[in-house]
């Protein structure tokens, strides 16, 4: 770790991300933090322009500050994309500030933004590790259980209708067997009475057809009677 001095108000320390600086005393909000300074790279020199590293701080057109130097405490502030710190570029005097642009506390990480062309060519790619990203990341994790679970009830409640329809239907189906059971068990004993009482009929019958026998004689004699008138 780089040694500050102690009259400084922040320190460099273990953040989410690996190291990050962070407040020893309260810093008010607008005051300047710490200066982010490096050796400045002129564009219009090939060599320069070809330099690269994630600690280049664009100034102007022309000049870019090189941040890798190890002198620049600076360089360990880390993006933030809500952020208690800005960069204050003061591009005439080719001079970077970062200045608190809220009350920070100690122990609270400094940060600010690192604007969008850092952010799409470093950050995007990994995924932006601040705060508030992974509040949000965390946010939609919730978000994503809360509708996996959702889902889960919604298909658990369905097979529940589905089973009570079901059993529901079985036992329409047992009613119904019972009640045929019934039915033809009734159908059974009504037999039974039809028979016995048809045995009865049968005497009936045979009454009936003694009488009819009877009858028949009548119209044979009736016949025998009219056979007679003609003979
Ligand atoms: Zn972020």
């Amino acid at each position: 770790m780089p040694s500050i001095s102690p009259n400084k108000p922040y320190r460099v320390g273990r953040s989410r991300t690996g190291l990050g600086l962070f407040a020893t005393r309260p810093i008010k909000k607008g005051s300047r933090i710490i200066r982010y300074f490096g050796p400045l790279l002129d564009s219009k020199k090939t060599d320069e322009d070809a330099i690269e590293n994630k600690y280049l701080f664009e100034l102007t057109n022309r000049w870019t500050i090189d941040g890798s130097v190890r002198e620049n405490i600076a360089r360990y502030i880390n993006h933030a994309c809500k952020p208690n710190a800005e960069s204050d570029v003061k591009p005439r005097k080719r001079k970077v500030f970062i200045r608190a642009i809220k009350n920070i506390e100690p122990g609270e990480e400094i940060n600010y933004d690192y604007g969008t062309d850092y952010f799409k060519a470093f950050l995007k790619p990994i995924g932006c590790k601040c705060e508030a990203c992974e509040k949000k990341r965390k946010k939609k994790r919730a978000e994503a259980r809360a509708e996996r679970l959702r889902l889960k009830e919604k298909a658990e409640r369905k097979e529940r209708r589905k089973a009570e329809k079901l059993a529901k239907e079985k036992a329409r189906a047992r009613a119904m067997a019972k009640a045929e059971k019934v039915k033809q068990n009734g159908a059974k004993t009504n037999r039974a009475t039809t028979n016995r009482v048809r045995a009865n009929g049968q005497h009936h019958l045979n009454g009936h057809s003694l009488v009819r026998a009877a009858g028949k004689r009548g119209t044979a004699a009736k016949r025998g009677d009219a056979r007679a008138l003609q003979a």
